[in-house]
């Protein structure tokens, strides 16, 4: 089967690419056409699973706000977020027919604040624009042929047959003269995203920078049983097949960049005794140093949630980068929270003996253990959920030192959740190799690559979906005006 552009991946960048394609080839008039092939049953996926199924889908920040938000070659894309801003985003899904809202930190959500709305808008802004989005069609190998790409997929078809569904899987050859590359990162794989790109990337001659996770958990010591599953490795690669030309089956070999981390804690690990007191409380408005090798590396300030997973929120998320990366490079991690930021020491010192001072003349303490009134009076500082982690982990706190302790609340941590649940993934495709003006490579012509699997990553807060859209659309333009 023939398309003048093919795109691989209709995720977020895959669709927007393929819509910025036909919006130029309409102009030319041509009849040149779109295709984007997307391996699972429907496209969008893990767009369906952003923020919460609400979608924080950018963030209107101007670029020099919006960039020091960005942790890789803010150079690198410019040129992509200028040729399709925030505000220029709002306005192709709000022409599309869904309008958006903006919230608290400049995040942008669809007005019915659901994900699918947005899934919705970008197949129907497809199909509105003549482009074909084939779902169930996964790409197995790409070769450069004369005037193009040649692509050996795998297509799977579904026939309702009663009861059961009937299920057919057969190969398909794709080919075009324009191919661009939107298969997303590594994390939560079962949207799709299983860094099929970066290999095909490496065949191609490009560099691929090593991939962590990011905006992941961090796992504080004794938070999660330390029990086997601990470092153990799920190579998402195990067991992958590739057809070659051939069509026959081989193991592909685990690819270079691929990490194998030893502080890598499933999280499906379960909680230990220490873990389960943890999980479930959020913090608001604490304040979250980040320590390696015993040296402040990051301060951050905001809210935290303890999660099954580990440190979480936005305070867990905002330093994680830095954190695996040093975990990974076998560094000593650690984290201090100070719960009482807005609080000198001094007065909370006071607050605290003040609050002593009620408990213990209170007529109710009368008969209880000093471990009793200690706990009370704690809760009346920090949420009560949280006394029985914080007592456990500062079993040496005092009246006198609780002040301290409070704003100097440390973990070291043991490692951190990994692709199978993290935000986003760092690393990937090098930039270097690619020309930031048109998204083309550099190694290879007509070969284009978009979104997450570049090396690119950011923040939360609507950041990386702007990056997966506009990196797309700039594919997508750049690609169909060079036909
Ligand atoms: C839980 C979660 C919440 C998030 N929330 C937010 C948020 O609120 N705001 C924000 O800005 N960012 C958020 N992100 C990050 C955001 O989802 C990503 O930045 C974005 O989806 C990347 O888009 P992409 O198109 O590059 O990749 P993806 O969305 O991963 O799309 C890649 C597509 O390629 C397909 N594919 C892969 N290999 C093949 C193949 N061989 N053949 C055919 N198709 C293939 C996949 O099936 C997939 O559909 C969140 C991420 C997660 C995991």
């Amino acid at each position: 089967m023939r398309s003048d552009i093919l795109v691989i991946g209709g995720g977020a960048a895959g669709l927007v690419a393929a819509i910025g394609a036909a919006g130029v080839l309409a102009e030319r008039g041509k009849g040149e056409t779109v295709t984007v092939l997307e391996k699972m049953p429907k496209a969008g996926r893990k767009v369906m699973i952003t923020g919460k199924g609400r979608c924080n889908f950018t963030n209107v920040k101007d670029w020099a706000d919006f960039s020091a938000h960005i942790r890789t070659d803010v150079n690198f894309l410019s040129p992509a977020w200028h040729n399709l801003t925030p505000e220029a985003l709002r306005e192709l899904f709000r022409k599309n027919g869904m309008r958006s809202v903006v919230e608290r930190g400049d995040r942008a959500y669809p007005e019915s604040h659901m994900a699918g709305d947005v899934v919705d808008t970008l197949l129907r802004a497809c199909t509105l624009s003549g482009v074909k989005v084939v779902t169930d069609c996964e790409v197995k190998t790409i070769d450069v042929v004369s005037g193009g790409f040649s692509l050996d997929c795998v297509q799977t078809s579904r026939k309702k047959v009663g009861e059961r569904e009937e299920i057919t899987i057969e190969p398909v050859e794709y080919n075009c003269k324009k191919l661009i590359v939107a298969t997303g990162g590594l994390s939560y794989p079962g949207t799709g995203s299983t860094g099929d790109g970066y290999l095909w990337a490496e065949e191609l001659g490009h560099g691929v920078d090593a991939c962590l996770p990011s905006l992941t958990a961090l796992v504080p010591v004794g938070y999660k049983d330390p029990n086997p599953l601990a470092g153990e490795i799920k190579q998402a690669f195990r067991g992958r097949t590739v057809y070659g030309r051939t069509k026959e089956r081989k193991i592909a070999p685990l690819p270079k960049w691929y990490p194998r981390f030893e502080k890598h804690i499933e999280r499906v690990t379960p909680l230990s005794e220490l873990g389960e007191l943890f999980n479930g409380n959020n913090l608001e408005n604490v304040q979250l140093s980040l320590y390696v090798n015993g040296d402040c590396v990051q301060q951050e300030f905001g809210d935290i949630e303890f999660t099954d997973g580990g440190l979480e929120g936005p305070l867990g998320f905002m330093v994680s980068r830095r954190a695996v990366k040093a975990l990974v490079d076998g560094q000593k991690v650690s984290v201090s929270l100070d719960l009482k930021p807005a609080v000198e020491a001094e007065k909370l010192d006071a607050d605290v003996h003040a609050k002593w001072e009620e408990v213990i003349h209170d007529e109710r303490s009368k008969g209880q253990s000093f471990q009793r009134l200690f706990r009370i009076m704690l809760g009346k500082l920090i949420p009560w959920n949280l006394t029985l982690a914080f007592l456990k982990t500062n079993p040496k706190v005092s009246v006198d030192t609780l002040a301290a302790t409070l704003k100097d609340w440390k973990m070291d941590i043991a490692g951190f959740v990994g692709f199978e649940r993290c935000v986003i993934t760092a690393g990937g495709v090098r930039t270097s190799e690619i020309v930031a003006k048109t998204l083309e490579s550099k190694k290879q012509a007509g070969l284009y690559f978009a979104g997450e699997v570049l090396d690119i990553d950011a923040d939360t807060g609507g950041y990386n979906l702007q990056l997966a859209f506009c990196t797309g659309y700039l594919a997508g333009e750049s690609a169909a005006k060079s036909l």
